[in-house]
């Protein structure tokens, strides 16, 4: 465990372009891509269409090292598609970097996804035993095998017959030949966008991927929506219902980029109304409100809006400062902390603080910066957290860690308090959380209540 860093992990980012006149792609899945880095650290990649081929290039590494070239050089492309990965299934090895692009016999594939497959042990075994060999031990290559061995000839029926087999979380977009298609799962877990600007269609993760190439006229891609685009224009399409929208919760407590829109929700509104919550259901009198930066900057101004409690920086953040090693002693992981996050005397000194953050995963991180506080003069800290309290594991392509590590399965908010050395500790409840959204039906919060809505394995 990285000592220093005990938020939960990033999923994946997907982006992916169409013009039937040739244009620039790789250029604009940089870009998109570079404003999806935070999904994703661990590999970066592309694969476009030029000239009736498939061209593919992936490594491990951020974007701005794996794609700068293609900044430099024009590549003109029918059809385009990247993906930022972080491991959630599989390990950081460079064959399990994304896309994955094959050649078989329903034509050229390269296929981008975002989730987790949750019967992709089951779907596993079927096609071992049916005789195929894995190059990757990601789950996304399960569903090139499945559509390479379907009976249908046609690569449409194909894809269908094998979406339609899948379950879980799944938010993709695929070159076939010379086509685009752009995929997501019928519970929505994760998000996906499409726009369309000067003749060139766009799909991505979230909307600042979007909004970076100027293009601000978007929708969401529906639950359970395909759209073919290719040069005869746009088709729509849905797969079979799989019960009920699902949306991941926890992309707009934490993940989202704070400009972005998810499910057709705002990412900073939905965290300062989360933020303003925390006030109303218990109105500690703070002197100033000090959010962990950045994961609990929104919550932070919404909680300030609405107790008129001074926000400020109380701790700044080294943006310079990338993963470290495991700490063996208590020094080192203090040491690691404060590489990356430092307090500011004058904001705290003999303040009693409202910390805020987005959530708590195993308390090791908070224990430190409440110490750092208090050490810095800090009469007082009341940590608030955004998220309720975080129990369960995910299965749809969030790295949670196991029930033992998680601290709110051993412990009540007076016991973390004594624990992190905090002057109390409180949680946004379930049912504040859901009146912070729109349709708060439509989304997934298994992880606080072990409600999975799609069986797991
Ligand atoms: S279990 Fe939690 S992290 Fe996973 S999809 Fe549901 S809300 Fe998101």
């Amino acid at each position: 465990m990285d000592e220093s860093n005990d938020n939960l992990k990033h999923h994946c980012g997907v982006a992916g372009f169409f013009s039937a006149e040739p244009a620039n792609l790789p250029e604009k899945l940089f870009y998109s891509l570079f404003s999806l880095q935070h999904r994703g650290q661990e590999s970066a990649g592309i694969s476009y269409r030029k000239n009736g081929k498939t061209i593919t290039y992936k490594d491990l590494g951020m974007v701005s090292t794996v794609l700068s070239r293609y900044l430099t050089l024009d590549r003109h492309a029918t059809a385009g598609i990247g993906h930022v990965r972080y491991s959630t299934r599989g390990g950081n090895r460079l064959e399990n970097a994304q896309p994955i692009a094959v050649t078989c016999n329903k034509g050229d594939i390269a296929l981008a996804h975002n989730g987790n497959i949750s019967n992709a042990a089951k779907l596993h075994d079927e096609l071992t035993d049916s005789g195929s060999i894995f190059q990757t031990t990601s789950d996304t290559e399960l569903i090139l095998h499945m559509i390479a061995l379907s009976r249908k000839k046609d690569f449409y029926e194909a894809l269908m017959e094998t979406l339609n087999r899948l379950e879980g979380a799944f938010s993709m977009v695929l070159i076939h030949d010379d086509s685009m298609i752009v995929i997501r799962d019928p519970h929505g877990f994760r998000p996906l966008y499409i726009g369309m600007k000067n003749g060139v269609t766009a799909a991505a993760s979230e909307t600042c991927a979007l909004e970076t190439l100027n293009m601000t006229e978007y929708r969401q891609v529906e639950p359970g929506e395909i759209i073919i685009i290719d040069a005869e224009g746009q088709r729509s399409s849905f797969l079979n219902p799989a019960g009920k929208v699902s949306q991941c919760i926890f992309e707009l407590i934490y993940f989202a980029r704070p400009d972005s829109r998810v499910f057709d929700e705002s990412v900073h509104g939905t965290r300062k109304r989360m933020g303003a919550a925390l006030w109303k259901c218990d109105p500690v009198k703070g002197d100033v409100v000090v959010p962990v930066p950045d994961s609990g900057n929104n919550a932070a101004i919404g909680y300030a809006e609405a107790s008129g409690i001074p926000f400020d920086h109380g701790l700044t953040r080294n943006h310079y400062a990338g993963r470290s090693f495991i700490m063996p002693t208590t020094a080192q992981r203090e040491l690691a902390v404060r590489m990356k996050l430092h307090p500011i005397r004058e904001t705290i000194a003999g303040k009693k603080i409202i910390l805020v953050d987005d959530s708590l995963v195993r308390g090791t991180t908070s224990k430190i910066l409440v110490k750092m506080l208090k050490d810095a003069g800090a009469a007082e800290v009341h940590l608030r957290l955004s998220s309720p309290e975080l129990k369960w594991p995910c299965f749809f392509g969030i790295d949670i860690p196991t029930r033992e590590e998680l601290i709110s399965n051993s412990k009540s908010s007076n016991e973390i308090a004594e624990y992190i050395g905090a002057d109390s500790v409180m949680f946004l409840p379930v049912e504040k959380l859901k009146e912070c959204v729109n349709e708060s039906d439509n989304y997934c919060y298994a992880c606080f209540c072990g409600e999975y809505p799609v069986k797991v394995e």
